[in-house]
């Protein structure tokens, strides 16, 4: 990709999925996104530590000459570093879940292992139990599962001194006695701790399926925990939800990594999470934003909503103003959030206040117009003001995590949340120009929310449209399955609208 240089943690060859943003503003990968949603949980700083920080942490400790002068070795400075990154992850928490990324045998995950095998050894029996997640392939013309893979993972953890106590099987289908009574036999795993973790419709199934074969019960009852009676019935609830959508709409995500399935991961489960609220089944069609543009919007068509979400990088740039120009002028649903945002106010400003050559200076510097421009100043959660020039590195300089937003009186946004400020989550170095606060208010676009200070643009919409919706921050890390989120439920509620219009117009003709 030819926007790595200035996509610092965005998108590498290596990693396809989304960076996910916690509250404090830590960039992660998508897996705390899950574990917020599926749980009540807010990550930090602390719940997510990768190879470099901790090898940065070590060599600062040799540095400091915390080891005496000491040879560092990986055992044990690096092991006894991630030994104490987990016990901070952990605080004072009852139980501390703990997942090792990667696959066994990998390079990276070697220290960890070991660090983990070493806090089963240090604490007493029945303090730890050790889950090892594998692959059972299906073979769909042999009606077989293997379970080679399974047997060759396990023997791989057991070289590295640990023995799993239970096994989350991934596998197509829904495991056989069979292949569950082979792979306890060979892995040395109760057959009960065999557990099927098959593929299912809905991600959200996954809690019930679990507890159906009871993996909850089998690590309480091995960690020798006191608990109430599993109340899933929340998880029930949104299950039933998602079986009975009324509504079909489709939405139109426009962006540059379309074609990879996790790259807008929270926005996709934010879309399906509003969905279940509005009974509504949400169809999303992924368009790539360098296939349009503004002679050419064919594609776009019989879309009931468009969302554009952020992005960096100059690439696809062009798409996203033509698709918000699109949305405004066809009278579409629309939400951008952040560059999607940003994409709109360019429009705005080239086609309703006559500013032509309108750009952000992260794509054209020496733009006449810049209307969103390098942030130089805000003032972070806790009062502090955060400064940032054009020689600030790229990585880490980012406005990151939670802000308050304050909601303008008689806005659609205020309306929304039906509250007068909200707190959000932000990943972004560009910003509205407040010099073109007037003249774009002029022009026909609301200032619907802005930073606590007031400086900071943070929500634009247009009146004059039936829902237009632009944000500065990232809602889609907010969304959760049982509530979803108000900016996710007002876009979807305003595409049921649009798509009961379009079928009434199909019907009169
Ligand atoms: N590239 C834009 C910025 O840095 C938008 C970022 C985003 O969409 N997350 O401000």
């Amino acid at each position: 990709d030819p926007d790595i240089n200035v996509d610092p943690g965005t998108m590498s060859p290596y990693q396809h999925g989304e960076v996910f943003v916690t509250a404090d503003g830590t960039e992660t990968d998508l897996d705390l996104g899950h574990y917020e949603r599926f749980t009540d949980f807010t990550a930090d700083k602390n719940n997510n530590h990768t190879t470099g920080q901790v090898y940065e942490r070590v060599i600062r400790r040799e540095r400091r000459g915390d080891y005496l002068g000491s040879t560092v070795q990986v055992i044990p400075h690096v092991t006894d570093e991630i030994k104490l990154a987990i016990g901070e992850g952990a605080r004072d928490c009852d139980v501390s879940l703990v997942e090792v990324g990667g696959t066994v045998g990998d390079i990276e995950s070697l220290p960890f292992l070991e660090a983990i095998r070493q806090i089963g050894m240090e604490n007493d029996a029945g303090r730890v139990l050790y889950v090892h997640l594998t692959l059972v392939p299906y073979i769909d013309a042999a009606r077989e599962f293997k379970t080679k893979p399974t047997q060759h993972s396990v023997k791989e953890l057991l070289s590295l001194g640990i023995q799993p106590d239970m096994l989350l099987c991934r596998s197509h289908e829904a495991l056989s006695d069979e292949a569950r009574k082979k792979i306890s036999l060979f892995c040395n795993v109760r057959e009960p701790a065999v557990i099927s973790a098959h593929d299912v419709d809905d991600i959200y199934e996954i809690p019930l399926s679990l507890h159906e074969q009871g993996a909850d019960t089998i690590a309480i009852e091995s960690l020798g925990l006191k608990t109430r009676e599993a109340d899933l019935k929340k998880w029930r609830d949104l299950l039933q939800r998602g079986k009975k959508l009324q509504n079909k709409v489709t939405i139109g995500l426009v962006g540059k990594y379309v074609d990879l399935v996790d790259a807008y991961k929270s926005v996709n489960e934010a879309l399906k999470h509003a969905g279940m609220h509005c009974e509504t089944h949400v169809d999303i069609r992924y368009i790539h934003s360098e296939d349009v543009d503004s002679t050419r919007p064919a594609d776009l068509e019989g879309l009931d909503g468009i969302l554009v979400p952020g992005g960096f990088g100059e690439r696809g740039i062009d798409g996203k103003i033509a698709v918000s120009q699109y949305a405004r002028e066809s009278g579409t649903p629309y939400f951008g959030i952040c560059l999607g945002m940003q994409a709109a106010v360019i429009d705005i400003a080239r086609q309703l206040a006559g500013h032509t050559d309108a750009h952000s200076t992260e794509f054209a510097p020496e733009t006449e117009h810049p209307v969103i421009a390098l942030m130089s100043e805000w003032s972070d959660m806790k009062g502090g003001v955060e400064k940032r020039d054009e020689r600030s590195d790229l990585g880490g300089t980012m406005r990151l995590g939670e802000q308050v937003c304050l909601l303008q009186d008689d806005s659609r946004a205020r309306a929304m949340y039906d509250a007068a400020e909200c707190v959000e989550r932000h990943r972004h170095r560009y910003e509205f120009n407040g010099r073109y606060r007037e003249s774009l208010e002029a022009a026909g676009m609301r200032i619907a929310g802005v930073s606590q200070d007031g400086r900071l643009v943070e929500i634009i919409e247009i009146d004059d449209h039936p829902w237009f919706v632009g944000c500065q921050f990232h809602p889609e890390f907010m969304s959760g399955p049982h509530e979803g989120h108000p900016l996710f439920i007002g876009f979807i509620r305003a595409a049921v609208q649009a798509a009961e219009q379009a079928a009434a117009r199909r019907a009169n003709k």
